[in-house]
């Protein structure tokens, strides 16, 4: 038979929205000649809904996002737990169909999603998935350690200070750092949480805007006059080397001073592909963005972020292992630029998992 596939969206994270809309560019464009599709909605409380998979259910109408709610479908147990007990609230009939999924598409962005959470689970259930592995996936979430891990394999950030909980920035810190300042949640995604700040009067808001996402809080100098660019990694083909797509220039709407959650998914950016810049800096950033994901441990796919400076050094800024996946998203925009158009993405990435199997 086909393989099965479980798409799991939604989730517990702020980016549960996100979630949904890029499940349901997903569901529209999978290849259901190839496969068997079981789309499992997780509400923001944690309940796992077996749902229609409905694409039009899933889409940002207007200016409003989609929720998975409960009423969206039926309970369902995960395999690993058939008897319900351990995330499952209502161990029901839905249980039967995850027993023999075959690979799992985890298209959850943040926290418990993102971050090697329900990467742990689905290692311990033996169900393969689609892209990083539990330490590559908490290691990119947070960026803290994101920073460190690649500062030592050659790839430094800018300046910046890591706020534990209940901490402030220091006189020294804010002399260092100067003016202005991106104040964002260690673990978060989709610009939430984070704020520019160019008075330090407004600087604790900012932090206790971030706190409400993280405990963390990361105090970064602004890189300024900078340009945006991203480019997609996927995972070599039968376990060859990773593959790097056609970059892309992000150039936000002019209402935003930088990408935040409107401009990303709102006010939809402008991506230039590959992006106007002399063609040793396209390679250097290509070859960057791979040697980033091997740097981390990254296995499936990752969509490193850059800043490109006026005098075209170029900075990693974060890299997301499963970034934003409509098929109006960069990641899918950059491979289709590349010669690989969304549905063929989708089933190379869902390939590569049954390849792998299990770590
Ligand atoms: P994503 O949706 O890509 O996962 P994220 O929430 O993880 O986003 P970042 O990519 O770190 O957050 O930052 C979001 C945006 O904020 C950047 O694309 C950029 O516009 C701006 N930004 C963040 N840090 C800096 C910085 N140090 N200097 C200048 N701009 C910054
Ligand atoms: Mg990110
Ligand atoms: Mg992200
Ligand atoms: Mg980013």
């Amino acid at each position: 038979r086909k393989p099965r596939v479980a798409v799991v969206f939604g989730g517990r994270s702020t980016e549960h929205p996100i979630s949904a809309v890029s499940a349901g560019s997903v569901l529209s464009a999978i290849d259901r000649d190839e496969f068997e599709v079981i789309p499992v909605g997780i509400t923001r409380e944690g309940r796992w809904v077996l749902t229609d998979g409905d694409p039009g259910a899933l889409a940002i109408e207007g200016r409003r996002f989609p929720e998975i709610t409960e009423g969206a479908g039926r309970a369902v147990a995960l395999p690993a737990d058939p008897g319900g007990r351990l995330i499952a609230l209502d161990p029901a009939e839905g249980a039967a169909a995850l027993a023999d999924v075959d690979v799992v598409v985890p298209l959850l962005h943040g926290a418990y999603g993102e971050d090697g959470t329900i990467q742990g689970l689905l290692e311990m259930a033996g169900l393969p998935y689609v892209g990083a592995g539990v330490l590559a996936s908490a290691a990119c979430m947070d960026k803290e350690f994101t920073k460190k891990l690649l500062a030592a394999e050659g790839m430094p950030a800018g300046p910046y200070a890591v706020l534990r909980a209940g901490q402030s920035l220091s006189d020294a810190d804010a002399e260092r750092l100067g003016l202005p300042l991106f104040v964002k949640p260690s673990r978060a995604g989709s610009s939430m949480g984070i704020s520019r700040v160019t008075d330090l009067a407004d600087l604790p808001a900012a932090i206790a805007t971030a706190r409400e996402v993280d405990d963390k809080v990361l105090v970064e100098a602004a890189f300024q006059g900078v340009r945006e660019v991203e480019c997609g990694v996927l995972e070599g083909e039968y376990g060859g080397e990773p593959e790097a797509s056609l970059p892309a220039e992000v150039h936000i709407d002019p209402r935003h001073s930088w990408y935040d959650l409107e401009a990303k998914y709102l006010d939809a950016p402008e991506l230039d592909i590959p992006p106007a810049l002399p063609d040793h800096v396209v390679e250097e950033i290509r070859a960057t963005a791979c040697r980033a994901f091997t740097a981390l441990d990254c296995a499936g796919l990752a969509r490193v972020d850059f800043f490109v400076t006026p005098d075209l050094d170029v900075y990693v800024n974060e890299i997301n292992t499963m970034p934003g996946f409509t098929a109006a998203s960069a990641f899918p925009k950059m491979w289709a630029a590349s010669g690989l158009e969304y549905p063929k993405l989708i089933s190379r990435l869902i390939r590569t998992a049954l390849h792998r199997r299990s770590r």
